[in-house]
C-alpha cells in the first residue's frame, strides 16, 4: 500500500505531563479508507502500551478498567496522533472511553482556555448524561469542566455553565444547535468533534443540525465518528466532513454478541401477562428491562407488574425528562429490579447490571431487536434475552434470525403454548419457507416451529 505524505497534524501538549503526542515526521501506513480489520488473534495491548499519562492510568485503574477493549486499543493511538477516525462499534464495547481518553489527554487547562475544546454529539439525552458522566469519571485527578447540553434540561443552567468556562461539551444536536444560534456556544477553540452513534443521529433526522455544528468548527479540527453501522448516509457525512479518515471495524461479525443467550416463546395475546409473570418467577432476574411497543402498553404493563414487584419502574417518551433521569438513576443504583420501557431505552444506555431483556412486544424492526438485546451482556458479561412471539409474528422472528444469523432457542411453559393451528399465521409460514435457504443450514431447522 502506498504511503501518503504526512498530513498536517495537530501537535498537542497534554495538560498533565507535557507529552508531545506526535511529531511532524510521522508518516502514515494507513491510507484513506484503509480498513483496520478486527483481528481475532492479535494480542490486545494493555493500557500501559498506549502511552497514556500517569494521571490517566490512575483514573483507569480507579475506574476498574484493566485492559483496553478492542475499540479502545485501536482508536486511542490513532486519535492521539491527530487522525480522523471512523470507528464501527456498538454500544457496550467501551467506545465512550475510546474517544474520551484521547480528548482528556490533550485538553488545555481551563486557565489557558475557557471556551470548549471538544464537542461530543450524541443522539439522546440519556446518552448525553451517560457520556458526560463517563468522561468526568475518566478525568479524575485533573480538574476538568464537562458540560452536558441536552434538550429537556434547564437551559439557564447550561448558559451559566458555558459562561463560567467549559473544556468539553456533550450534547444532543438540537440543543447544541440552539446554543450556537444564541451564540452561547463558542466553537473557535474546538479542536475535536465526536459524532457518537452517527447512524442513529441520521436516522432521527439530525443531519441539518449536525452539519451546521460541523461547519461552525475549524476545518483543521479532528473528527471522530462512531457508528454501529456504516450505511451510505453515514459514509456521505464522513466524506464531506472528515479528512482521510481511518476506518476501524470493531463490530462482531455476528451482530448479536456471543455472550447473550437468546430465546423465544410462542404465546397467544391473552396469555402474555401470565407468561411474563411465570418467566419472572422462574428467572428471578437481577435486573430486567421489559420492552413494549407503545407508551400506553408500557403504562398498562407497569401498573400490572408493580402490584407484585414494588421495585418496578417505567420509561417512555411521554415522561418528563426529570422523571426519565430519575428512573435511570434508580436502575443504576440498583433500586429497580424491573424497568418496563419503550424503545426510548433501546439505544445507547449502558447499565452493566442488566441481566435480562424481555421483548414483551416484538420489536418493530431488526435494528430495534439488536439494540434492545444489546442492553444486556455489556462488556462481555453474560445476559439473556427472551422474545414473546404471538400468532402472526413468525415472519418477524425469522427476519431477526436472518439478520443476526443465529437461531433463537425455543423456550416454553406447560399450558402456555398457543394451540398448534395458530402458532404461525399462513403468511409467516410462507416467509419461513422462503427465507430458509438464505440461512446457514447448520443453524436452522425450518420445521422446528411447526407442530
Ligand atoms: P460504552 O460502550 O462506552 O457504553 O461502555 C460500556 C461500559 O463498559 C461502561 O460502563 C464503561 O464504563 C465500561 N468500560 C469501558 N471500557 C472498559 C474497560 N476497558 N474495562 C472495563 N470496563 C470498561
Amino acid at each position: 500500500m502506498p504511503i501518503p505524505p504526512a498530513k498536517h497534524c495537530r501537535i498537542r501538549k497534554n495538560s498533565y505531563n507535557s507529552r508531545v503526542v506526535q511529531n511532524e515526521d510521522t508518516r502514515y501506513t494507513h491510507a484513506m479508507n484503509y480498513v483496520v480489520q478486527k483481528s481475532e488473534t492479535a494480542e490486545i495491548p494493555g493500557f500501559d502500551d498506549l502511552d497514556l499519562s500517569p494521571v490517566m492510568r490512575r483514573a483507569l485503574k480507579h475506574a476498574g478498567f484493566e485492559k483496553p477493549s478492542p475499540i479502545q486499543a485501536q482508536l486511542i493511538p490513532l486519535a492521539l496522533e491527530g487522525e480522523d477516525v471512523i470507528g464501527q462499534a456498538r454500544t457496550g464495547t467501551g467506545k465512550t472511553a475510546a474517544f474520551a481518553i484521547p480528548i482528556l489527554e490533550q485538553l488545555d487547562p481551563l486557565e489557558e482556555c475557557r471556551d470548549p475544546q471538544a464537542i461530543i454529539i450524541v443522539p439522546t439525552r440519556e446518552l448525553a448524561d451517560q457520556v458526560g458522566r463517563e468522561t468526568q469519571m475518566l478525568a479524575r485527578g485533573v480538574p476538568t469542566e464537562v458540560a452536558v447540553l441536552a434538550g429537556g434540561k434547564d437551559i439557564k443552567r447550561q448558559l451559566r455553565q458555558l459562561e463560567n468556562g467549559v473544556q468539553i461539551v456533550v450534547g444532543t444536536p438540537g440543543r447544541l444547535h440552539d446554543h450556537l444560534q444564541r451564540r452561547s456556544l463558542r466553537t473557535d477553540k474546538v479542536w475535536c468533534v465526536v459524532l457518537d452513534e452517527a447512524d442513529r443521529m441520521l436516522d432521527i433526522g439530525f443531519r441539518p443540525q449536525i452539519e451546521r455544528i460541523l461547519r461552525k468548527c475549524s476545518k483543521d479540527r479532528q473528527t471522530l465518528l462512531l457508528s454501529a453501522t456504516l450505511p451510505p448516509t453515514v459514509r456521505r457525512l464522513a466524506e464531506t466532513y472528515m479528512q482521510e479518515p481511518v476506518v476501524i471495524d470493531c463490530c462482531d461479525k455476528d451482530i448479536a454478541v456471543d455472550t447473550i443467550e437468546q430465546r423465544y416463546f410462542t404465546v397467544s395475546h391473552d396469555k402474555k401477562l401470565e407468561l411474563l409473570e411465570r418467566l419472572l418467577e422462574r428467572e428471578n432476574p437481577k435486573q430486567a428491562i421489559i420492552f413494549c411497543r407503545t407508551k400506553r402498553g408500557t403504562d398498562r404493563l407497569y401498573r400490572q407488574l408493580s402490584r407484585t414487584y414494588p421495585a418496578c419502574g417505567s420509561m417512555h417518551g411521554d415522561l418528563a425528562q426529570r422523571e426519565r433521569d430519575r428512573v435511570l438513576q434508580q436502575l443504576r443504583d440498583d433500586k429497580l429490579q424491573i424497568l418496563v420501557a419503550t424503545d426510548v431505552v433501546g439505544r445507547g444506555i449502558d447499565i452493566s447490571t442488566i441481566s435480562h431483556i424481555i421483548n414483551y412486544d416484538m420489536p418493530q424492526d431488526c435494528d430495534d431487536y439488536v439494540h434492545r438485546v444489546g442492553r444486556t451482556g455489556r462488556m462481555g458479561r453474560d445476559g439473556i434475552a427472551f422474545t414473546f412471539v404471538v400468532p402472526g409474528e413468525g415472519d418477524s422472528l425469522t427476519s431477526i434470525e436472518q439478520r443476526i444469523n443465529k437461531q433463537l432457542k425455543r423456550d416454553h411453559f406447560e399450558g402456555l403454548d398457543p394451540p398448534a393451528a395458530v402458532q404461525l399465521a399462513p403468511k409467516a409460514e410462507e416467509t419461513v419457507k422462503k427465507a430458509a435457504p438464505k440461512l446457514n443450514p447448520m443453524h436452522r431447522k425450518v420445521t422446528r416451529r411447526r407442530r
